[in-house]
Parts: structure tokens; C-alpha cells; sequence
């Protein structure tokens, strides 16, 4: 997500792409992604200065490729299967 043609960088859509189930959450990271651009200064990042790709971009592609991910699959271990008794 943050190498495109030619050393280009390519900021992530602030509209989630389609299979995304927790919009918001794809909304959040992209912002806070396009917060962390590259800097004038070759090599750093434009908010926090640190070498860039910086740890927060790092952290918000991370992030926005988790909520592409299908949802986990249930542990029926986890699951109460016996109704619980009442008194
Ligand atoms: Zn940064």
C-alpha cells in the first residue's frame, strides 16, 4: 500500500473498498495513514520526522489490511452450548 510506480506513494482511499465490514475503522486508519506523508526532507516522515516509512504508517497499513480480512471463524469451545440454570 505504500509503494506505487516509479517510488511513488500511494495513499490509501478514504473511501473503504468494497469487503470492507467495518467502514469507520477503515475511515480512521486511512486518516491517520494520510497524516504520516513523506516529508520535503528525502527519507522522513512529514509529521513525526522519523524515517518513513515512519512506525504509525507502518501500524495504519496493518491496521487497514486487517479490516480486509474475512471474519474469523467461530471456536465452538468458546461458546455456551448447555442453557445456564437459573434459581
Ligand atoms: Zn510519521
Amino acid at each position: 500500500m505504500t509503494a506505487g510506480p516509479n517510488g511513488t506513494v500511494r495513499l490509501p482511499s478514504l473511501e473503504p473498498p468494497p469487503g470492507v465490514k467495518l467502514r469507520v475503522g477503515w475511515e480512521v486508519g486511512a486518516m491517520f495513514w494520510r497524516a504520516h506523508t513523506p516529508a520535503d526532507v528525502p527519507g522522513r516522515c512529514g509529521r513525526c520526522l522519523l524515517t518513513w516509512p515512519c512506525w504509525s504508517v507502518r501500524w495504519a497499513d496493518d491496521f487497514l489490511n486487517s479490516t480486509l480480512l474475512p471474519d474469523r471463524p467461530v471456536d465452538p469451545s468458546t461458546h455456551i452450548t448447555e442453557p445456564i440454570p437459573r434459581p
